[in-house]
Parts: C-alpha cells; structure tokens; sequence
C-alpha cells in the first residue's frame, strides 16, 4: 500500500489558519490599521463597502515597503517586527506574529500599493487566494494603500456564517474605536460607501473621545467626563469615567492596558462598585480607562483575536480601581464621602418593599361582597388608561392551540379550575405576584410579566390588523443621532416607514418626527427608536415583523402594571384570566418565565 500522508497544498494551510485571525471584516480592519499604525503613520483613511463584505481599505502615511518587503509582507511569518522569541517580551508594536496579512491574502482578493519616501517609484501587488497576481511597478503617494475585497470569495461557508450588514457594520466600529481612542494624535477619517462617517482630528484622550461619542448628546460629554488617576507601583491607571447622571442603558465601557484594547469583568465590577447606590438598577457609566503597568505582569493573550488579558496583581488592582474611580466620583461630590458607608441611607429611594419600615407580612386582599362570577367588566381603569387604546380588540380570538408550550408543568386539574373560576382563591404576595389557590394546588403569577404578554399580544395583533396606518403628530419631535447610529438609521428608514413612521430630515444628523405607527401612543417616541437602533446593531435580521415586535414590547413594558403595585380583587382574577387566554402564557416576550406551580401532591410529597 502506498503511504497515505502528505503536506497540505500552502494555500490550503494558509486558509485554515486564516480561519484563526480572520473571522469577519472587522478583523480585517483591526489588522491593517495596527499595520498602519506600527508603521508610524499619522494620518490613517479607512473606507468599507458594504458592510467591508466588498471592500476594506486601509490607506496611511506611514513608512511604506520596499518592493522586496512588499512581497515578502503576504509570506507567513513575515514580520519586520522581532527576529528573535526574546523579543516579544520587548514589544513596542501591536503586530508581531507576521501572520495578518498572509492570512488576509488568503480568503481574500488584496490590492496592495507602497511607496517610501526615498523611493521614486512605488509597487503595487496583487494577490487572492495566496496567490500573486501581479507585482509592477506603480506612482503612489508616500505610505501605503491596502484594498481588501470580497472577503471570503473562496471559503463560501465562512461567507455565509457572516452576520446581516449592521451586525458587521457594528463590529468594524467598535474596531475602529477600540484603536482610535488609544491614539488620539493619530487623525482618522472614516467612510461608509462614499459617507464620511468620522473625521478625527489630533487631540488629546478626552477630545478623541468627545469626537467620538459626542454628537448626539445634548450636553456636551466634556461636561460629562470625570477624571481617574492613580498612580503606584503595581499599575497607573488614568482615564475618564461618565458621571452618573449620564448613565445610560447601552453605556461605552472600554479598558486599555498597555495601549490595546482589552476585556475584563473583574476589573468591571471594580468599577461598578465604587457607583454602587449612584445608578439606578437598569443603567450603566460610561468608562474610558486606560492601564499601564510593566508589561512583566500581565499575561497578553497572544492569541490575535482575545481581548481578555491576565494581571499578575488582580485583587490589589481591583481596589486601586475601585479607589480611584470612588475618588473621582468623591471629588465632584457626587458620591456622600470617599469610604460611603454602605449601612447609610440609600442614595435614590429603593423600592418599598426594601424599606424596613414598610415591610408588611403579605396579605390576602379580600372583598367578600365581590362575586367573579358576575364580574362582567366593572372596572376599567387601573390597567392604566392607555390600554383604553386598543379597545375593540378585547376580542382578539382566543387561540385555540395552547399547545405552544407544555403544560406538564402544572396539573391540567390546576388550569381547569382557574379557567373556570371553580373554588378559586386569588390573593396578592408582595404586591408582585398574584397566588391562585384552587383545590388542586397553587398557581403563582408574577404580575407584571403577566401583563406585558397580555398587552404585547394585543399590539401584535392590532398591527397586523391596521398595518402601516399613520397617525401625524401635533407636536413633532425631532432626534438627533450620533454618527454610528445614522448608518444604521439609514438601514431601518424604509422599514419603519413601512411600520407607519414618516422622517423629515432637517439637518445633517436630525431627523424630525412627523407622523407614528397609530398603534403608538406620542410618548417617548425618541426612546423607542433609540432603542430599535441599538436593538438593530445586535440582530440578525431587521424584518419589519420585528421591528414590530420591538416597538410592541416596548410599549407593552411601559404600559403593563408594574411589579409592586397593588391590585383590587376583581384587577387580579381579570388578569389572570386575560393571561390565559394568551398562547403563550409561561413566557413573556422577552423571554421570561411568567408562572410557576405547586401542586397539592407536591406538597403532600414533601410534607408527607
Ligand atoms: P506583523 O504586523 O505581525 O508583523 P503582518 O502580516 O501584519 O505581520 O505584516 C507583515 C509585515 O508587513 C509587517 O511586519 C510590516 O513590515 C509590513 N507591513 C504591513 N503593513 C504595513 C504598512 N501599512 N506599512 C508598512 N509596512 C507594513
Ligand atoms: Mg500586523
């Protein structure tokens, strides 16, 4: 028999190792600014097209290559960069391995153009699949143009596993940020097609981050910004944290150690428990915070595409951390004193039930002259005048498949009765959840859950009653974006106009508001597309049946009876039964169990 193992064809090698640094067009962007970057350039222009499923470059005025360079730069382990292992411990560059830019060539087509300084000519080379196409002689400007197109155009399965344009168009920014903060003297311009997305000019950290992030806000983020400082001799530690009042529910939280980029949720929670008491429960701080410490103690991770890095010192830098970020709250007066004593009365009111004063032990809301059974519809209010709204769609039919999810979860016998109202007692625990007693055991609801699938089901099914039905405003709002969520806002206009919204651009970045889905209430309509924005930059697919979902849920969760409110007799068996008639009546929309049960024999089971 003839042997059977051979070496793989390099272009074969070369496309499995891609595979490793090269997951989606961001990577591709990462690598070539670093590239650019490590080449001493100051002025570095990126465009992407199509979501850099077309087309990424990188273009810099750094120190170029040589022609021989040029071609050796596509080689793996090519890297001007160390020359021995002892090196890596020196580093000064983001780049070392020599690995990026054979495994761009790899899965993609590269067009690459370079000139020195001292050179006259430049050369230009072309390469796809690992192979070169051409190399010749070419003018350019001092510097270097990278063209990476058609990522992937021979690994279909890899280009299929990329994500719809705004998922990708999300992770090349938050790419490109996560290098242009850490260099502010660097100027960067940015394309999107032909739109020019940023232009950043030189400037110091806290400009390059107001540049950034600024644009939208209607206060300017250098009055938002408190300065952290620390200096020992584990770690310096500078940058700038958000003040509380700014905090927001999908907050920019960024670490850097060393100049890169890094993740690290220890080091989070530092910082999250030096605002402890300052943030309400759903919001976050914005934090740009900056590490340097010898590069002896941590471990890079030199895998190219971790971001989590490991500190020799973790637990003292955590207080460190923590310290300065307290220090910088405490100087502003923001935080009560630097050691907050945590028995101290809370900042912002807790809930009610929190206060030791108001806790009470549960109690069985009674009205013994009230009958269910002739309850017909008494009341009205108190499901909150909104709902009034979609009166008429009471009737919305009752599905008559229940089978959605399983019901073996609580006896059969337990759902009849409450469905028939037989021998059933409903009382109310903790304002928060609606405990049904029957014979055959107990059903707990949790409220508020309970009524967001109630009303989220009702706007669905209005919406697909009354599609695309428009309502003018009499007030029209106007929403400014920053720059990152216009490219997105461009992606979903037509498909909320569909939904029934109508645009009026005004200026550059403003949009005014002049009609809604009529399905909306007029309240907080900036806040419901904020939300579908950032909603957007995570989701596969933005149908326009989703963003139905989306501005439902929302409205749904604003409109539904909160947890901790409390509710009459004849409020709570009304829920319970609306909630039942729902198809799906053990998960709210947003995923989350609405119902639990104890059945008689599993208490008999366990108290014998
Ligand atoms: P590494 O950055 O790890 O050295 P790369 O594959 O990214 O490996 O790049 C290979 C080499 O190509 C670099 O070491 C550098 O010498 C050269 N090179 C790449 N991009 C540039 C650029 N924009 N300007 C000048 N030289 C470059
Ligand atoms: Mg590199």
């Amino acid at each position: 028999m003839s042997d059977i193992i051979h070496l793989l064809p390099d272009s074969v090698a070369n496309q499995i190792a891609a595979g490793e640094v090269i997951q989606r067009p961001a990577s591709v962007l990462k690598e070539l600014v670093e590239n650019a970057i490590d080449a001493g350039a100051t002025v570095i222009h990126i465009l992407v097209r199509e979501a850099g499923k077309n087309l990424i470059q990188v273009s810099d005025n750094g120190r170029g290559m040589s022609e021989t360079d040029a071609r050796m730069a596509f080689e793996r382990h090519a890297t001007s960069k160390i020359s021995d292992a002892a090196d890596i411990f020196s580093l000064r560059t983001l780049g070392f391995r020599g690995e990026a830019l054979a495994s761009i060539a790899a899965v993609a087509q590269v067009e690459l153009r370079t000139r020195r300084e001292d050179d006259e000519i430049g050369t230009m080379i072309e390469v796809a699949g690992s192979r070169v196409f051409r190399q010749e002689s070419v003018q350019c400007a001092k510097g270097t143009i990278f063209q990476v197109k058609n990522l992937f155009f021979n690994v279909p399965a890899r280009r299929r596993f990329l994500k719809s344009d705004n998922v990708e168009r999300n992770h090349l920014l938050q790419e490109f940020f996560r290098i242009a903060l850490v260099y502010p003297e660097i100027e960067f311009e940015y394309y999107d097609d032909e739109m020019l997305v940023y232009q950043l000019i030189a400037t110091n950290t806290k400009g390059r981050i107001e540049a950034i992030f600024g644009k939208s806000q209607k206060k300017k983020w250098e009055q938002q910004l408190l300065t952290v400082e620390t200096n020992s001799t584990l770690a310096n530690i500078r940058g700038f944290i958000g003040k509380p009042e700014f905090a927001q529910r999908a907050a920019n939280q960024y670490f850097f150690v060393n100049g890169r980029y890094m993740r690290h949720p220890y080091f989070h929670r530092a910082v999250m428990m030096a605002y402890d008491r300052l943030l309400q429960p759903s919001e976050n701080p914005n934090y740009f915070i900056y590490f340097e410490l010898s590069p002896e103690s941590i471990d890079i991770n030199i895998h190219p595409t971790k971001t989590e890095i490991k500190f020799e010192n973790e637990t003292a830098i955590f207080s460190i951390l923590s310290a300065a970020v307290k220090e910088a709250l405490g100087k502003f007066h923001i935080a009560p004193s630097l050691d907050f004593d945590t028995e101290g009365a809370p900042a912002f009111p807790a809930s009610p039930s929190s206060n030791a004063e108001n806790i009470r032990p549960p109690q069985v809301q009674f009205n013994p002259s009230y009958n269910p059974f002739n309850a017909g519809n008494t009341y009205k209010r108190n499901f909150s005048d909104w709902e009034k709204l979609y009166s008429g769609f009471e009737n919305v039919e009752k599905p008559a498949d229940n089978t959605v999810v399983s019901k073996n979860i609580f006896s059969e016998n337990l759902m009849q009765n409450i469905e028939n109202k037989i021998d059933t007692d409903f009382f109310q625990l903790k304002n928060r959840f609606i405990v049904a007693a029957t014979k055959s055991g107990l059903l707990i609801v949790e409220q508020h859950r309970a009524h967001v699938r109630i009303l989220f089901d009702k706007i669905i099914a209005q919406q697909y009653a009354n599609q695309s039905f428009s309502q003018q405003v009499m007030f029209p709002e106007a929403i400014s974006l920053d720059t990152a969520d216009l490219l997105f806002f461009a992606d979903l206009q037509p498909k909320l106009e569909k939904a029934g919204f109508i645009f009026e651009k005004t200026k550059d970045n403003t949009f005014v508001i002049n009609a809604i889905p009529a399905i909306l209430n007029t309240s907080s309509v900036e806040n419901l597309l904020r939300k579908i924005i950032a909603e957007s930059k995570n989701t596969q697919q933005n149908s326009v049946e989703q963003l139905y979902e989306t501005i439902a849920l929302s409205l749904a969760q604003t409109a539904a009876i909160k947890s901790g409110q409390t509710l009459m007799p004849a409020e709570i068996i009304d829920l319970v039964q609306r909630l039942f008639s729902c198809k799906n009546y053990i998960y709210s929309p947003d995923g989350k169990r609405i119902i639990t049960s104890i059945s008689v024999d599993e208490i008999e089971a366990e108290l014998g």
